[in-house]
């Protein structure tokens, strides 16, 4: 190794590495300290094996040295080393404070998500963590000096190296490659939490994807529609879809819930499912799903995008379609739709800091109303319950249960407390949805109206420390995936158009249901027939008087 004289004649304090060695350095940091989630859930799954722990760990090791020694190049390798130890650090804040694991969906949630959303999910700890165990280390990695052998010496030296790394991997994993794959495919989200390896493959997946469907065209969907079952041709039929954020079944007193988050919606009449699942763990994924004619099992991203929505076949009946939107978006699915998104209006009453109270949906409903021309359907996209900074969504008449959480840094907050302040944000949309139907009930005269509300996903609450959402469906806590949906309809309407709601509330509270039911549900609303509306997942369908149900099917 040749020794360079630094300038000014002093000795050079910098200390120099190989460049192998660096990288089998950093891989090692990597491996202990920013994959605590990956070696828990690990140590877990194979608590009855550990010979093949063991050979699991020496496989692991070896691959993700030898992934990180392929970049042991002249000025390749600080900059991608010190990319590793970023993504590592800032994933593993995620995985070991929220639970939450780093899959493409994740990446599309947060790539989506709007910049008042991040900006909760930035602490002083999480600044703090990432400080330490990222910042800190690349430092380090930027200040050392590396050797690097001669070009040909090197490239002999380090394929010997990674060969030799792949040699360990491969025989670990043929050894016990039964209890691996049994492994693997009982618990796919294992290999989702290794850092950095999965977030950046899964933003790399998301990119490709995103690459891949940037110039879909959506394919026409229920051409045939149109408007039957007109019973009053003076009163144009109103529905108002409220797609709710991040309301869990479980706190829902109208499902049981021991605390009264549904004062205001229990005295309104209200048919509520109690058991109802959604399409998705997040909203990217929910929403386009459950405005498609796909169930959960049939739908993907991509077939959303390739095919026309709810909205589309509504608007092809001749029904006028509007999306306010207090959330995030409305992730394609209003693309041919009248849309406006209300959080730049800064509306005073409202908004603060780039967000807005959704009592600024129910503000807009008043200006719609005068505006319709016949047949319409509202779609309020809500803010709900979106956490972490849960306080934020209610304003203080809506403090109920105390103490509440004011705070988005869950660590600074009892359980109780976060809990508290989640419930609270339950009240402020019983209260919402109640506004909602009594401007429907202030137009009795002038519109048929009816409501329909659910929540696109649940959340975690701390339940076996995971927080927030976004978990990968197959493995999803039923807090997550259980969400409250209730209809309300006008008295007329149900009795004009042949809904009998009590037959409803029967079906509702015996039944299970799903997202899978909003699709051909709303049409039944709206009594739009089409060839692709499916009366068995019309939850309206078996409580329709007969000449209602024929009209629906032709
Ligand atoms: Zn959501």
């Amino acid at each position: 190794m040749t020794h360079k004289q630094a300038p000014f004649g002093r000795q050079n304090i910098r200390p120099a590495v190989g460049s192998v060695l660096l990288c089998l350095i950093t891989a090692l940091y990597v491996l202990l300290v920013t994959n605590r989630m990956f070696w828990i859930k690990a140590s877990g799954y194979f608590t009855a094996e550990p010979a093949a722990f063991i050979a699991f760990i020496a496989g692991i090791s070896a691959g993700v040295a030898g992934l990180f020694i392929l970049f042991s190049a002249k000025y390749v390798t600080k900059p991608v080393l010190i990319f590793f130890v970023m993504v590592a650090s800032v994933s593993s804040w995620f995985n070991d404070q929220f639970g939450v694991i780093i899959d493409k969906e994740m990446i599309r949630n947060a790539a989506v998500s709007t910049g008042a959303e991040s900006a909760h999910l930035i602490t002083a700890r999480f600044m703090t963590y990432v400080l330490l165990t990222g910042v800190l280390p690349s430092l380090v990695i930027g200040w050392v000096r590396i050797a690097h052998r001669p070009i040909l010496k090197k490239l002999a030296y380090n394929t010997l190296v990674i060969l030799a790394c792949t040699a360990i991997f491969v025989a670990a994993g043929t050894s016990f490659y039964k209890t691996y794959a049994g492994v693997g495919r009982a618990h796919r989200d294992l290999m989702d939490t290794l850092n950095p390896v999965m977030p950046i493959a899964s933003a790399v997946r998301y990119v490709i994807d995103a690459q891949r469907n940037s110039d879909v065209v959506a394919e026409p969907l229920g051409t045939d529609a149109r408007r039957v079952g007109v019973v009053d041709k003076g009163k144009p039929r109103v529905t108002i879809i409220v797609a709710g954020e991040t309301a869990r079944a479980q706190d829902f007193s109208l499902g049981g819930y021991a605390k009264m988050t549904n004062p205001e919606l229990a005295k309104r009449n209200v048919v509520y499912f109690p058991n109802t699942s959604s399409c998705g763990t997040a909203t990217a994924t929910s929403i386009p799903c459950l405005f498609s004619v796909y169930t959960r099992t049939q739908y993907s991203h991509r077939k959303g995008l390739e095919t026309e929505n709810l909205l589309d076949v509504l608007t092809r009946a001749k029904v006028d379609v509007t999306w306010l939107d207090n959330d995030t978006g409305s992730y394609d699915v209003a693309n041919r739709v009248s849309y406006t998104y209300l959080p730049p209006s800064a509306d005073p009453r409202f908004c603060k800091d780039d967000e807005c109270r959704d009592e600024i949906l129910v503000d807009r409903i008043d200006g719609w109303l005068n505006n319709i021309r016949g047949d319409s359907v509202l779609v309020l996209h809500q803010l709900g319950s979106h956490g972490p900074a849960y306080y934020q969504r209610y304003p203080e008449e809506f403090r109920r249960f105390q103490p509440d959480c004011r705070s988005n840094d869950f660590s600074s907050c009892s359980q109780e407390e976060i809990t508290n302040a989640y419930d609270n944000t339950i009240l402020y949309t019983d209260h919402v949805v109640s506004m909602v139907i009594d401007k429907l009930k202030q137009r009795a005269n002038t519109v048929s109206g009816s409501v329909l509300y659910f929540s696109d996903h649940g959340e975690s609450l701390g339940e076996n420390g995971i927080y927030l959402h976004g978990t990968p469906y197959i493995i999803a806590p039923a807090q997550q995936t259980q969400v409250p949906m209730l209809v309300w309809m006008a008295d007329d309407l149900a009795k004009a158009a042949g809904f009998d709601m009590a037959c409803l509330a029967k079906r509702a509270a015996e039944g299970t249901y799903s997202h899978d039911n909003i699709f051909h549900s709303v049409l039944g609303m709206m009594d739009v027939s089409t060839k692709v509306y499916d009366p068995k997942l019309d939850v309206f369908a078996p409580c329709r008087t007969p000449s209602n149900k024929l009209a629906l099917n032709r």
